[in-house]
């Protein structure tokens, strides 16, 4: 899939939307970044800035927008607890009207458009691992259902664009990623984990550890979603993309501590409220549509998100090839942040 598209990225300041730009270009693409930077940064991108083909344009995609583009992946949202729970309306109004503007324009201008669904559609599974047929387990009415649900409303919108309206839609449900570029407060236990361990500060284990998760190295990630948005009309998804290696969270900050040589003791606090106890990815449907899996291990990766935060927290000069440093959007918030209070976060206000 070589080439010559205008390509629209929301969300493309961020984490996941900076390394998709990065390609996108690199495939020869005119790649245009909307971002409101709630969680973005421009430093995720500062690197991309020199190139004719690169734009980014400061929209908050609850309110419409008129732009012509050929595909559209749209990545816009708060992917953190900590971060999506600080505007719980916010977060619905991201997810189901910025779906809503984001159909509306892929409807306007024929466009392809790829939506970043979320394992958390799955809720607290009650089959494991999880497959794309399960109709999963969330609260409607907890801290998490602003993200959950307003997720889950949003694959309605675009099954429903799709049958009503014929837009050619990619859904895919992102099971956790992490690498470099997590900002150094993002709340995520990857980041956290290995900022606590190079600090020499006490890892933070919610509940007693046992939960587990699956963690996808962001560059495998980032080929399956261009795999998906080039697949034959007709592979609509929704399509799991995750690493399937399950790991509990006790030993997941074992291998931190190890990896990094930490004297950090490990502390354990409460389990946030709807915390699911397991997640795993069945990602069949991923091999056998996109001929697609992980290949990066959670130690090599692990490896170079520990290298990317040792640079960063050293001072985060530009000499880290590839990489730049993103500033924190949250000041407010602690770094790490930990389990934050809804009541205790600032609202961000609309
Ligand atoms: N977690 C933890 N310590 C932390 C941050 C998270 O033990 O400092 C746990 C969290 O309770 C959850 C798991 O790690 O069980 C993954 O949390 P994360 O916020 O990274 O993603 P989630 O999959 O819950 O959205």
């Amino acid at each position: 899939m070589h080439g010559q598209k205008r390509i629209m990225v929301t969300g493309g300041t961020g984490f996941l939307g900076s390394f998709l730009c990065e390609r996108l270009l690199r495939e020869g693409n005119d790649v245009l970044a909307v971002d409101n930077y709630y969680t973005g940064s421009r430093d995720n991108v500062l690197h991309l800035l020199d190139d004719p083909r690169f734009e980014i344009l400061r929209h908050d995609i609850t309110f419409p927008l008129y732009v012509e583009v050929d595909e559209i992946y749209n990545l816009a949202c708060p992917a953190s607890p900590v971060h999506y729970q600080v505007d719980p309306v916010q977060t619905v109004k991201t997810n189901v009207h910025g779906a809503i503007n984001m159909l509306g324009l892929a409807k306007r201008t024929k466009a392809k458009i790829f939506q970043a669904s979320t394992s958390e559609v799955y809720g607290d599974p009650a089959v494991h691992p999880q497959p794309e047929e399960y109709r999963g387990s969330v609260n409607p009415i907890g801290p998490r259902a602003c993200y959950d649900e307003g997720k889950r409303c949003a694959e309605t919108l675009f099954f429903d664009y799709h049958r009503q309206y014929g837009v050619e839609i990619r859904v895919a449900r992102i099971f956790n990623t992490y690498g470099p570029r997590m900002q150094t407060n993002d709340g995520r236990v990857v980041s956290n984990f290995i900022v606590q361990a190079l600090q020499n500060e006490p890892i933070t284990i919610f509940g007693n550890g046992t939960q587990t998760r699956s963690f996808c190295y962001v560059d495998d990630l980032i080929e399956g979603f261009i795999r998906l948005m080039g697949a034959p009309n007709g592979v609509t998804g929704p399509i799991n993309l995750g690493n399937p290696g399950e790991f509990t969270v006790r030993e997941l900050a074992e291998m931190v501590i190890e990896m990094t040589g930490s004297k950090s003791s490990i502390v354990y606090k409460p389990l946030p409220v709807d915390d699911p106890t397991q997640r795993k990815p069945d990602i069949s449907r991923a091999k056998q549509d996109l001929g697609w899996q992980p290949t990066v291990n959670l130690h090599e990766g692990l490896e170079k998100t520990i290298a990317y935060f040792e640079w960063k927290l050293s001072g985060g000069t530009r000499s880290m090839p590839g990489v730049r440093s993103p500033q924190p959007a949250y000041t407010h918030l602690p770094t790490p942040a930990v389990g934050i209070p809804v009541q205790e976060a600032a609202s961000i206000g609309t």
